[in-house]
C-alpha cells in the first residue's frame, strides 16, 4: 500500500465562479476522504481555471471553519509563467498564485504542448520556477496516438522527462515534483489506457528517474491520467507504480469525482492484501 495517493481534478476551461460555488456545495457535503479508509492518506487537489480560484478558496475556507477539521482538499492552477512579473500580456505569475493560496501547478499538459506550442524547455523553466517558489509542480507527459503506433512511446517519454530531470537535478526541492503519465490518445476520448499499459509506462518512467543521479534516492509519485472514471480508478491504483490519478472530464461532476476518490483509496488499501 502506498502511504499517500493523489487524486487530482483538472477542470480545464470549465466552471464559472457561480458553478464553482454550486460544485463545492455538493462536493464538500459528501467529501469524507479520510473517514472510510483512515489508514490511507489521500491528497485531493482541484485545478480550476484562474478566475474560479478565489471562489474555490472561499468555499474551502468556509468549509474548514464550519467543520473545524483539517480540510484535505487543496487547489492549484493549470499553468503559470516562469517569470515573477513583467511584460507578458495574458500570463499569470507564481506570486499571484501564491497570494491566492495555490499549492500546486499543472505543467506540460498535452493541451498546452499541442494547442499552445509549449516546449520541453519552457516547461522545464516553469518546473524550476515552481520549485523555487514552494509551489508543487505536476509534470504531465505522454505520447500521441501516432507516436504510440510507431512504437516511439519510450523515446518520447524519455525525452519529456529527461528535459525536466536535467533542469532540476540539483534543485534542493526536487523531491516535491510529481509526474503524471497522460497518453494524449486517452485524454477526453473515453478510451483509457489499460491498467497494465499505464503501469508499464509508469514503471518505465520510474526507471528513467532512477538513471538520473539526482533522483536515484527519491520516491517521486506517478499519476495516470486519461479517461479515468469510477469504473477504472480502483484497478489503476492496484498497480505498483501508479500512486494517483489525474482526472479531467469526470472531475467536473462532484459525485463522479467523489466516487473516483473512493475507488482509488479502495484500490490502494486492497493492493496491500
Ligand atoms: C486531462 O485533461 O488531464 C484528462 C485526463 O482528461 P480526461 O480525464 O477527460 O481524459
Amino acid at each position: 500500500m502506498k502511504d499517500t495517493i493523489y487524486v487530482f481534478g483538472n477542470w480545464k476551461m470549465n466552471m464559472t465562479e457561480k458553478e464553482t460555488s454550486a460544485y463545492f456545495e455538493r462536493f464538500l457535503s459528501s467529501c469524507c476522504v479520510a473517514k472510510r479508509y483512515p489508514d490511507c492518506g489521500c491528497s485531493v487537489v482541484v485545478f480550476p481555471p484562474y478566475t474560479s480560484i478565489p471562489e474555490t478558496r472561499n468555499c474551502l475556507e468556509r468549509h474548514y471553519q464550519r467543520q473545524r477539521v483539517q480540510c484535505l482538499v487543496e487547489y492549484g492552477a493549470q499553468d503559470v509563467h516562469y517569470a515573477q512579473q513583467g511584460a507578458y500580456t495574458g500570463e499569470i505569475s507564481l506570486p499571484m498564485l501564491h497570494e491566492l493560496g495555490c499549492t500546486w501547478v499543472l505543467l506540460g499538459h498535452s493541451e498546452r504542448r499541442h494547442l499552445f506550442d509549449e516546449t520541453d524547455e519552457s516547461i522545464s523553466q516553469k518546473v524550476c520556477a515552481c520549485l523555487d517558489s514552494g509551489i508543487r509542480p505536476v509534470l504531465c507527459f505522454g505520447e500521441t496516438l501516432d507516436q504510440r503506433e510507431t512504437k516511439k512511446t519510450q523515446e518520447i517519454v524519455t525525452r519529456q522527462i529527461t528535459s525536466v530531470l536535467s533542469a532540476t537535478e540539483n534543485h534542493p526541492e526536487r523531491k516535491r515534483l510529481v509526474f503524471a503519465y497522460e497518453p494524449v490518445w486517452a485524454i477526453g476520448t473515453g478510451r483509457a489506457a489499460t491498467p497494465g499499459d499505464a503501469e508499464e509506462i509508469c514503471g518505465f518512467a520510474a526507471g528513467v528517474l532512477k538513471q538520473n543521479v539526482g533522483y536515484r534516492e527519491l520516491t517521486i509519485p506517478f499519476l495516470y491520467g486519461g479517461s479515468v472514471s469510477p469504473a477504472n480508478a480502483k484497478e489503476l491504483l492496484l498497480q505498483e507504480h501508479i500512486s494517483g490519478l489525474l482526472v479531467g472530464g469526470a472531475s467536473l461532476k462532484p459525485d463522479a469525482f467523489l466516487e473516483i476518490i473512493d475507488r482509488a483509496m479502495e484500490g490502494n488499501v486492497e493492493s496491500s492484501r
